[in-house]
């Protein structure tokens, strides 16, 4: 276990600005947290944040990241807070630990192979800090070195797969080969234990009979190179039992017929050093054929830059040589981390080799100073995408600023049509709750629900819009062709006929619908009025309907000519008349039996009824000569009168029907109706109701109040 000042010391040795006493005070703080916990191999639990921060001296990362490391499991594991750390290193410090404690918790869902790029993906959208990840992949790093102290098989299976299917191919990704390696080689240890051992045995067998002989290798490229005047670092490194294995598998080959074990590698001082170095040892041995590749000038999507070459080598063994620069070897090894040296030593233009970084690093460009690298290289790998968990552990991604609805909808469409409520985070939330990344989400479901139109306001998938529209529109339709059905019995009443399919039938063509439901869908949603239906069955009536104008003879005509239901039938029972005078009412206040009234006579018009209290009688204060005093006669009224209402009623399914069910239940009926603006939340219409009075209507607006679909509700005055 590194000391405390060892490793103050090892930071200090490369970062000179290294906040000393941070650093010693995370020291104390972790070990103090940590207090007497152990690990599962029996050390004190502290050894294990200490360790992580020393691999990542080993990369050389900032102090802050060191403190990170060091305090990465005190949230999760000890009794300190985030403000507790926040207190005490400031807010920068706590938002890492708690970047990696985030991290640490989504590791406890399951790791299905066929969501492995969907966690991978997670995993670096909620790194928003690239150190966190760093952080990350040192922890589980040394989780795996220490794995073998975990009793539980399951357990040790889990983490393995987990190691090898996101974490080493994140490492992959973030460039450091040398942690992938090991990432690798440490789960294929658990996962396969058989194979592993095999590979050992032989690679032990090799050595024992002296076929690695490396150093001779090494000394031999050496000296090839520093007679061409190309001084050269030269490696050679075994390759690791997994690398050899998949080699194994890709090329179906047994373990015994392997005999390149290891990787040589020629680090030169330039990037045509390296094609001059290739030249050399073309020229020195034999080439095998078809085996170089040029990852200086075609770069891997990491970055990765080299020389691929394989020659039958120094001691008549064939083996592979990758040949590059410095800078270059600095990024396979330490992938991204290396950064932070690789710009110091101002060898920038290498570095926009890495296509995925490219964003990455332009960030840095515009901050001069090198060493906000890792500060300023915030990790908005997918700005545009959430990622979701199922209870189960399954990942949803999402485009951002999904909601649970859209989540539902991605799940399963009947989930969606049903979901009633969402629970995020174990947390009831409302359904137009934004998600978040990592966010485990639990949709509710009841059979009784359905889609509401409120949702179009706020889902952001494809998937759920189209649901949702769907099926409103078949609801729609559906609630439109029985409220259509009710105003033409109203409006085929009003003027003393029934309304028969049959009736409905023959005027099809007249509105260019192939079936009666298509008409009374239009008639229902106030595209055609009941009115206009009626005046294709009878064009008789049509010119009287126009004007609204009624006279008594035309009254009296109507009542006889009467088919159907003697008490639905318009009467006009007005004392006051001038007998003969063409009368009707006013549009603007619908009088109705029961009101008080006032007659306004105009030239050519007759006479027009306002009630009593209606603002127009205002344009005629000036001249009294137009006003007669008129009252109702109560003997003659017994027919049903035209009332006019004006009403919001709330855009759910279903409020349309209800709203149709309490007229007809108060005896109402309803013969016209116009929806006059419809927004997604809520409709304004207005409707003619027949009712037998003033007082009548007064009893439907009060039924119609007290439902809650219906906002408001008013006596007209269109
Ligand atoms: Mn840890």
């Amino acid at each position: 276990m590194i000391r405390q000042f060892e490793l103050v010391e090892n930071v200090k040795a490369y970062d000179l600005s290294a906040d000393e006493d941070a650093l010693n005070r995370a020291y104390v703080f972790a070990m103090k947290a940590h207090g007497h916990q152990k690990r599962a191999s029996g050390d004190p639990y502290f050894s294990h944040p200490l360790e992580v921060a020393e691999i990542l001296t080993n990369y050389k990362l900032d102090s802050k990241s060191i403190i990170t490391a060091l305090l990465h499991d005190t949230i999760e594991d000890t009794d300190v807070t985030s403000e507790d750390i926040e207190d005490q290193f400031g807010n920068e410090i706590a938002h890492l630990v708690e970047g990696v404690t985030k991290l640490t918790k989504i590791e406890l869902q399951s790791a299905q192979s066929d969501q492995a790029e969907n966690f991978r993906k997670l995993v670096l959208a909620m790194s928003e800090d690239i150190r966190v990840l760093l952080v990350k992949l040192a922890d589980r790093l040394h989780n795996m070195r220490t794995l073998q102290f975990i009793e539980n098989t399951e357990k040790r299976r889990r983490i393995s797969l987990e190691t090898m299917e996101i974490f080493a191919p994140l490492a992959e990704r973030m460039g450091m080969q040398e942690m992938k390696n090991e990432l690798e080689d440490l789960a294929f240890a658990e996962l396969n234990s058989d194979a592993r051992s095999s590979i050992t045995a032989r690679l032990q067998f090799l050595r024992d009979e002296g076929k690695d002989n490396v150093d001779a290798v090494v000394s031999e490229l050496k000296n090839t190179l520093e007679k061409e005047k190309l001084p050269a670092n030269v490696l050679g490194r075994q390759k690791s039992p997994y690398s050899i294995w998949l080699k194994t598998q890709r090329k179906n080959v047994s373990f015994e017929q392997i005999s390149d074990i290891i990787a040589f590698r020629i680090i030169v001082d330039s990037t045509q050093d390296c094609y001059a170095a290739l030249g050399v040892i073309n020229q020195a041995y034999r080439v095998i054929p078809g085996r170089l590749k040029d990852y200086i000038s075609t770069p891997k999507p990491n970055g990765y830059q080299s020389l691929h070459t394989s020659v039958i080598g120094p001691e008549k063994q064939r083996i592979e040589i990758q040949i590059r620069a410095k800078g270059m070897h600095e990024i396979a090894e330490y992938g991204i981390a290396a950064h932070s040296l690789y710009k110091q030593n101002g060898d920038a233009a290498s570095g926009k080799e890495f296509r995925w970084l490219r964003e990455l690093l332009e960030i840095l460009d515009q901050t001069a100073n090198p060493d906000d690298f890792l500060e300023h290289t915030k990790l908005e790998m997918y700005p545009n995408q959430v990622f979701c968990f199922t209870p189960v552990g399954d990942v949803i991604v999402l485009p951002g600023g999904a909601t649970p609805v859209d989540f539902a909808y991605a799940v399963h469409s009947e989930i969606g049509d049903h979901c009633v409520g969402a629970r995020i985070n174990s947390r009831s939330m409302p359904l137009r709750t934004e998600l978040d990344n990592g966010d485990q989400v639990e949709i509710i479901t009841s059979q009784a629900q359905i889609p509401s139109p409120i949702w179009e306001n706020f889902v952001v998938t494809g998937k759920a819009r189209a649901h949702i529209k769907r099926f409103i529109r078949s609801r729609e339709k559906e609630e439109y062709i029985s409220l259509g059905q009710a105003i033409l019995e109203g409006a085929f009443a009003n003027e003393g006929y029934e309304y028969t399919e049959t009736i409905a039938h023959d005027v099809l063509t007249v509105f260019n619908k192939s079936t009666i439901d298509d008409l009374c869908a239009d008639v229902g949603a106030g595209h055609i009025t009941g009115l206009s239906v009626v005046e294709a069955v009878f064009p008789g009536i049509k010119e009287e309907n126009k004007s609204r104008l009624l006279s008594f003879a035309r009254v009296r005509s109507l009542r006889k000519k009467s088919k159907v239901n003697d008490k639905i039938r318009p009467a006009i029972a007005i004392k006051g008349m001038i007998p003969g005078m063409a009368l009707h009412y006013a549009g603007c206040c619908h009088a109705l039996p029961g009101d008080r009234i006032v007659g306004i006579v105009t030239k050519g018009r007759g006479m027009t009824i306002h009630t009593i209290d209606c603002e127009k009688l205002e344009d005629f204060t000036d001249t009294p000569e137009h006003w007669i005093d008129l009252s109702w006669n109560e003997e003659e009224l017994d027919g049903f009168h035209v009332g006019h209402i004006t009403l919001v009623v709330g855009n759910t399914l279903g409020s349309l029907g209800k709203l149709c069910t309490i007229i007809g239940n108060n005896s109402g009926n309803i013969s016209n109706l116009k929806i006059t603006n419809r927004t997604p939340e809520f409709f304004d219409m207005s409707i003619d109701i027949e009712v037998r009075d003033a007082k009548h209507l007064t009893a439907i607006i009060a039924a119609l109040r007290a439902i809650p679909e219906i906002k408001q509700v008013e006596r007209g005055r269109s």
